[in-house]
């Protein structure tokens, strides 16, 4: 991860107040119990390090990555205190005495930290998403687990970005039962959609992730979180093109009028999707410039000819305040996860507290 200014490339500028503020709001919204963190595939692209800190300050003290390997990366910044669960899991003593908690996706996870006397894991049980985690008749074979001492049972909700989705209350009457199985251990039930689904949806901890990054939990309605990150790429260079010039690999793009043309340092190589071709726009100088012809591995051409303030060096956002995750999102067809986790390497990462 490029952490240096980097004037002749893409910056991603993260506000880590925001990602707090969304934290304390969805710790506002979950009444039953405390709200975690989900810091897989380095905070969905924005930096598993910067964000866990600023979070772990704001007094979050229970976190989730996927895989062991982030979950030692995030214990070096964090230090003893905090809770890291591994979803994935992990086998007895894999964590090389880095202190996280795996969670138990199978009967045989169960057994081998049974054996090894691992203390402190979380139990997956699986109750609609059939991906991870034991189903009732598992569960229900598994014979004595207070040798364990479990941090909690979890779940995962799949449909909890449509409320009215009639497999929320199934897999939330399905997570009853499974915890009437385990009197005494603490339920982790909610991810970020979940939070906004009610109190049958509240347990002692809730397991969000894209709300914090900004992404609506709320799928057409109001977004109720704040936007955290700013994606700026500098203009490489400025021409005119001459109507009935085409433009790009392909030449899919012919100018329609004489045109300004700006080519800006960012492509599919550094995660802005390929299908963005001819339907991304760029914000320059404050008003749209639309991508013109194919997304290339490292450039992009934008029609600037509407902003004839725009210089070689300025910076365009392609992703932010002006056009979140989610917008640019629906123009790509997929969802603002994939955008934010597509996020590039070659891009600096700064990091803001105002
Ligand atoms: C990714 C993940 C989450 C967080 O989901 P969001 O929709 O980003 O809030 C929570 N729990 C599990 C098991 C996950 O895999």
């Amino acid at each position: 991860m490029v952490t240096e200014p980097n004037p002749y490339g893409g910056e991603v500028t993260v506000d880590l107040s925001a990602i707090t503020a969304n934290w304390l709001e969805l710790c506002e919204r979950h009444q039953s119990g405390h709200v975690g963190a989900v810091l897989k595939a380095d905070a969905y692209g924005l930096g598993a390090g910067p964000v866990g800190k600023a979070l772990a300050t704001a007094t979050c003290w229970n976190f989730f990555v996927a895989q062991l390997a982030e979950g030692v990366a995030l214990r070096r910044t964090l230090s003893h205190g905090p809770m890291i669960a591994v979803l994935g899991g992990f086998g007895p003593g894999a964590d090389q005495g880095a202190g996280l908690t795996p969670v138990l996706n199978t009967p045989q996870d169960v057994d081998a930290h049974r054996t090894a006397g691992t203390q402190g894991a979380i139990l997956h049980v699986d109750t609609g998403m059939e991906r991870l985690g034991l189903n009732a008749e598992q569960l229900a074979q598994c014979g004595d687990l207070t040798g364990l001492r479990l941090r909690y049972v979890m779940t995962h909700l799949a449909c909890a970005d449509n409320p009215v989705d009639p497999m929320n209350s199934a897999q939330a009457a399905r997570f009853a039962a499974a915890r009437a199985r385990l009197p005494g251990v603490a339920g982790s039930f909610a991810n970020s959609s979940g939070i906004f689904l009610g109190e049958t949806f509240g347990s002692e901890l809730a397991r969000p992730g894209c709300a914090l990054y900004g992404i609506n939990p709320t799928p057409g309605r109001r977004n109720p979180m704040r936007q955290v990150m700013r994606l700026t790429v500098p203009v490489l260079q400025i021409r005119d093109v001459a109507a009935g010039t085409p433009v790009g690999y392909g030449a899919t793009w012919v100018a329609k009028r004489d045109s300004r043309v700006a080519t800006i340092a960012a492509g599919y190589a550094d995660g802005y999707l390929r299908h963005l071709s001819g339907r991304g726009i760029a914000i320059a100088a404050g008003r749209e410039a639309p991508i013109v012809g194919r997304v290339s591995m490292d450039l992009i051409t934008l029609d600037v000819t509407d902003v004839p303030e725009l210089r070689q060096g300025d910076r365009v956002e392609l992703i932010g305040p002006h056009q979140t995750p989610d917008q640019v999102a629906d123009l790509a067809g997929t969802i603002g996860y994939e955008v934010l986790t597509s996020l590039g390497a070659r891009y600096a990462r700064r990091y803001t507290t105002a």
